[in-house]
């Protein structure tokens, strides 16, 4: 067997273009295109990048994009006062704090932004307001990376309903808001983690496998029971060239970009896994630009109810 490729940029692409009737229609009613405010503290690479991803995306959408980018000497303070300039902004619809932020401004102070951020234009949802409106099942922007999975598997007509959903990782943006969206729809779910005994044997019992570990191809195909539909959430950069060869063909495109870039990016799953599963998402190429065009979506979202409230 070899599974089906669940082709995520692809369907990111239409989320876009089924994006544009809708910025057209909010400017003509708001006189001017949705606004997202983004704020990026210090010189991450891999931040920098999925900024720029971003702001590419909104701006080829149309969309406004206020990017304030500070250096890593910034205060906690100024980063609060970009959030509240864009709170108190009337053409600021959707806001985002690009995380890590600074590791000396402490381990709670990405939190204390998003708590910054006024729920009706936190268009990533992690201020525990809408948080709490995802658990009680009645939230109207939902975290970005899960919102893109349910999207991908509608769309590809996959079961959510009566399946066994198994979700490996239990972090605030991805694990813990997807396991209840799959709740939501009525997937029986069991949510993995550091601490769960047998992963790969609680992992085969599942029809839907979700890896969100962060930790290059760790998901092998002992972890995959035959014809189930994994999600590789997974993006983690690898330099050693033993590791690489072995993920890749001698030949490939991929290979040649690894020898002239001395990294790659892979998936939490291992490529072996495709001749186990039904259907598998690539990396890259599949939930991530997903995150980015559900960004989209929830920006366009959060500036249409401003307009109508
Ligand atoms: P976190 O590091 O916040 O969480 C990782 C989770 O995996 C934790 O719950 C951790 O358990 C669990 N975990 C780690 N090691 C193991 C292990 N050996 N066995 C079982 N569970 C384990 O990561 P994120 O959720 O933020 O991201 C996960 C991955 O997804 C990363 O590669 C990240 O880059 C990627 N990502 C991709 C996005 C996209 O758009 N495609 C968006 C966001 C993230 P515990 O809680 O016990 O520590």
């Amino acid at each position: 067997m070899s599974a089906s490729i669940l082709d995520g940029k692809g369907l990111a692409a239409t989320i876009c273009d089924e994006l544009i009737p809708r910025i057209k229609d909010f400017l003509r009613s708001g006189g001017r295109p949705p606004q997202l405010g983004i704020l990026l503290v210090g010189e991450n690479p891999a931040s920098e990048v999925y900024v720029r991803n971003k702001r590419r995306t909104a701006e080829e959408l149309g969309l406004d994009v206020d990017l304030v980018h500070l250096p890593a000497t910034a205060s906690l303070d100024d980063a609060k006062r970009t959030i509240n300039r864009f709170n108190e902004s009337e053409s600021h619809d959707g806001i985002l704090v690009q995380v890590p932020v600074p590791t000396a401004w402490g381990s709670g102070a990405s939190r204390e932004l998003f708590e910054q951020i006024h729920p009706a234009k936190d268009v990533d949802s992690f201020h525990s307001i809408n948080v709490g409106r995802l658990m009680q099942n009645r939230a109207t922007l939902m975290p970005c990376t899960p919102s893109g999975i349910i999207e991908l598997l509608l769309r590809s007509q996959i079961a959510i309903e009566g399946q066994h959903a198994v979700v490996l990782g239990r972090s605030e943006i991805v694990g813990r808001p997807l396991a209840m969206m799959l709740l939501h729809r009525h997937a029986t779910v069991t949510i993995c983690h550091s601490h769960t005994p047998n992963l790969a044997s609680v992992a085969a019992t599942a029809d839907l496998l979700v890896a969100a570990v962060g930790r290059p191809v760790f998901v092998t195909d002992e972890f995959v029971k035959p014809g189930a539909t994994v999600i590789d959430v997974g993006i983690n950069r690898i330099t050693d060239p033993d590791l690489a060869s072995t993920l890749v063909a001698a030949d490939s495109v991929r290979w040649k970009a690894f020898e002239r870039r001395g990294s790659m990016l892979v998936g939490d799953v291992h490529p072996d896994v495709q001749k186990v599963a039904g259907a598998l998402t690539p990396v890259p190429g599949g939930v991530g630009p997903l995150t980015v065009a559900m960004l989209m979506a929830n920006t366009v979202e959060a500036a249409t109810a401003r307009l109508s409230s």
